[in-house]
């Protein structure tokens, strides 16, 4: 999508903070870091949301969560990390291209809010 700011990323007109990419994913810090570590998963090709996820493509999804298990090992967190994807309104999304948060850096508080 052209005016998709995620896809932006993944095109290198909006050069992100890349952590690790992967054929099918890319992780990259975000701008406005909630924890020590805090960096956005999305999927190369356009998803708005995870009910957008292809689920007749499982390569897709086992890229996006080996993308999480590689940031976490690159990022050092072996003590554990948190990962969240907000679906549309009620669950807070503000960018809409899937991505999923992953936080670590310190002990994480639940439930949240
Ligand atoms: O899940 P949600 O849609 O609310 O999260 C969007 C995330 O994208 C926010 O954490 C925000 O800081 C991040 N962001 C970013 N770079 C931008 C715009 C938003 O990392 N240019």
């Amino acid at each position: 999508m052209t005016d998709c700011l995620f896809c932006k990323m993944v095109s290198g007109e909006i050069k992100p903070a890349v952590v690790y990419e992967n054929e099918h994913a890319l992780a990259f810090r975000d701008i406005r870091p909630r924890a020590p570590v805090h960096v956005l998963v999305i999927p190369k090709r356009h998803c708005a949301t995870l009910d957008d996820l292809p689920t007749d493509d499982p390569a897709l999804a086992a890229a996006l969560l080996g993308a999480v298990q590689k940031v976490a090992e690159l990022e050092g967190l072996a003590n554990g990390y948190r990962t969240v994807i907000n679906c549309r309104g009620d669950g807070g999304q503000e960018v809409y291209h899937l991505h999923l948060h992953v936080l670590g850096g310190r002990a994480m508080a639940w439930p949240p809010g």
